[in-house]
């Protein structure tokens, strides 16, 4: 069978990235540039200009790292939402732009089926319960009955943003999750709302309340040590009970937060006592990246999913800022 090369473009919000892969699972290419502040959280234009800026950069550099020219490339994926639209629309029309000046079919990708599918590629998950935790994004997904499927959620904001807007709030700056991953080592536990409704979860409440001790004194460690154990233990819980109700055996942790080593050590503990196994997906690809496109691009490309051929199609191709990962089709997973 011909080797396939894929080229992944994503833009969903602070990460600009361009990933490339071939189909026999070599990683040639994977080149990133964040949008960072010091202070305050994204502002959406600022992170596609900033994006618009650097995408002939970072194309370039890949292909550089790769060894190859654009010629040589045979897909090219873009991220096509959930997101911000302004960064993905960069990424979109860039995508578009090499779509049709090459003639390579264009896929459109979910970005959280990029999450969960580059998951299974870096370690040895096969078919897990999805403990998904990014900036924006807090679900639990496992496969079943033909697709992927949200079992419990945050319900206004993600665990990610939500530990953001407390380190903003005391000065850590932007993304504060990897500070208060630190801080945390040196606090003690101050009890916090734990708020599972259901299967889901509700951080927003917790968040305002640790903000209410730190302008009363309360030292910042403890703070970030709380909020941490709050916060993952509410996550373990509902992972916990979604193993029981598929019959699972495997949790595999994804999405930015995935790089804290506590979350980590938290979600192997559970499994261990219900005979599962926890898997994490590698520090390097737990965050937003070119190659989690192209993963996810090449499996829709050979099953002929979303995938854009002729010139017109191509035009066609848009954003879907709000697509939820059940709404999606996984023609490529065996049932
Ligand atoms: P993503 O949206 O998947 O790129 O993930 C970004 C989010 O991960 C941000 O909200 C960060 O604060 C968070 N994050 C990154 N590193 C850590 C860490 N070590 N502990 C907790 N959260 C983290
Ligand atoms: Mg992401």
């Amino acid at each position: 069978m011909k080797n396939i090369i894929c080229l992944g473009i994503e833009s969903t919000a602070h990460t600009f990235a361009v990933g490339i892969i071939d189909s026999k699972k070599n990683v040639l290419a994977d080149v990133r540039n964040n949008y960072t502040t010091e202070r305050g959280g994204i502002i959406p234009m600022e992170a596609a200009k900033f994006h618009f800026e650097n995408k002939e950069n970072i194309l370039n550099k890949a292909l550089e790292e790769a060894k190859l020219k654009i010629d040589d490339i045979d897909i090219i994926a873009f991220s096509q939402g959930p997101g911000l639209s302004p960064s993905l629309i960069v990424g979109k029309d860039f995508a578009k732009y090499l779509s049709i000046k090459y003639q390579k079919p264009l896929v459109g990708v979910n970005h959280l089926c990029g999450h969960l599918e580059e998951g299974k590629f870096f370690t040895e998950a096969k078919d897990p319960v999805f403990v998904f935790v990014s900036g924006a994004n807090t679900q639990i997904i496992a496969y079943e009955a033909g697709k992927y499927r949200i079992f419990g959620e945050a319900l206004s904001v993600g665990l990610g943003n939500a530990l953001d807007k407390f380190g903003r709030e005391v000065n850590l700056g932007f993304p504060s999750g990897s500070k208060i991953e630190k801080l945390a080592k040196e606090g003690k536990y101050v009890e916090l709302p734990y708020v599972v409704k259901g299967m889901d979860v509700e951080f927003s409440g917790i968040v305002t309340h640790c903000i209410q001790l730190y302008k009363k004194g309360i030292p910042i460690e403890d703070l970030c040590y709380s909020l941490q154990e709050t916060g993952f233990a509410m996550l373990i819980e509902v992972t916990e009970r979604a193993l029981a109700h598929t019959g699972k055996k495997e949790a595999l942790l994804i999405g930015g937060v995935a790089a804290n080593q506590r979350f980590i050590e938290m979600l192997n503990i559970m499994c261990k006592e219900r005979n599962a196994k926890a898997y994490a997906c590698p520090l390097k690809y737990s965050g937003d990246n070119g190659i989690q496109i192209a993963i996810a691009g090449l499996l829709q490309y050979n099953s002929d999913y979303n995938v854009y051929k002729t010139g017109k199609e191509i035009e066609s191709a848009d954003i879907n800022p709000n697509w939820r990962i059940d709404e999606l089709k996984t023609p490529w997973m065996k049932n």
